[in-house]
């Protein structure tokens, strides 16, 4: 078997550290989906051929195996599921502190919800990452005095936010206390603008959750959004959002002047609960 031979990144970190990691005997990357590269998770999809897949690139290829072009999606790869299982590796931050283990299915699980993940500074061309903690200083030091960059606010107490409409634009909401940035984005659309609430930082258990109401009065039209749970996320999107947005209609916020466009810039009423930890 080739693979003894090969030596994983991992291995080469330092053996004394990974000894209980039975993936140095393994080239990691035949775990990993060969469409979209990501580390493959519990359920392993095939072809009548034998090629693997996982489940997302089965959904996008429409079911069609890219190698073969018989059908893929319908019989699982038990065998590969079994050897997922059973390969043990470290975190990939062990290097910044991670003393977690667990099977390589659950890699990208964990590194969603590990602490020591880092996260990307939601300023506007600014290349910083760095942990959660780090990053609120960052952006406090570096950011301050931005525009849309100082608003702060307090758990269960309302802030006023306003957005100018320019194509995109975001505004950073600072939380003190938990040393949290809370990015309230809109993105602007034909039909409307999206508005979404996230918050900068792995879901771990430590950063806890949280929920949020948004109001607004346009025109004397009143809206408000509830959202159970933001999300938490380690990198802004910039992409408009498909799920948990509140839409504001253009023709509230835009309408035809005199051949020209008028904007009325959006005011939101934003509250950011925190969820009591059970
Ligand atoms: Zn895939
Ligand atoms: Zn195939
Ligand atoms: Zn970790
Ligand atoms: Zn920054």
């Amino acid at each position: 078997m080739a693979g003894l031979e090969n030596q994983s990144s991992l291995s080469s970190i330092g053996e004394n550290n990974y000894n209980n990691c039975s993936a140095k005997f393994l080239d990691l990357e035949a775990l990993d989906c060969p469409i979209c590269t990501d580390p493959l998770t519990t359920t392993i999809l095939q072809c009548e051929n034998g090629h693997i897949a996982c489940s997302t690139c089965c959904n996008k290829l429409r079911n069609k195996c890219p190698s073969c072009a018989l059908p893929i999606g319908h019989i699982r790869c038990r065998a590969m599921e079994r050897v997922l299982e059973a390969v043990i590796v470290q975190c990939p931050n062990a290097k910044f502190g991670c003393t977690q283990k667990f099977s390589y299915g659950k890699k990208l699980t964990h590194e969603k919800e590990c602490t020591f993940s880092l996260c990307s500074c939601p300023a506007r061309n600014c290349n910083y990452a760095g942990y959660f903690k780090d990053l609120f200083t960052h952006f406090f030091i570096i950011h301050y005095g931005e525009t849309g960059y100082n608003y702060q606010f307090i758990f269960g107490k309302s802030l006023e936010v306003c957005f100018e409409l320019n194509d995109y634009t975001s505004i950073v909401m600072k939380e003190y206390i938990d040393g949290l940035l809370f990015v309230v984005q809109c993105f602007i659309e034909s039909y409307g603008v999206y508005v979404t609430v996230s918050c900068i930082a792995p879901s771990a258990l430590e950063v806890g959750e949280f929920s949020c109401h948004i109001s607004t009065v346009v025109e004397k039209y009143n809206m408000t959004f509830e959202s159970p749970k933001v999300k938490r996320i380690r990198k802004l999107n910039l992409q408009t959002p498909k799920e948990d947005f509140m839409l504001v209609p253009s023709y509230l916020l835009f309408e035809h002047q005199s051949g020209n466009l008028k904007r009325q810039a959006l005011k939101l009423r934003i509250c950011i609960n925190k969820l009591n930890q059970e």
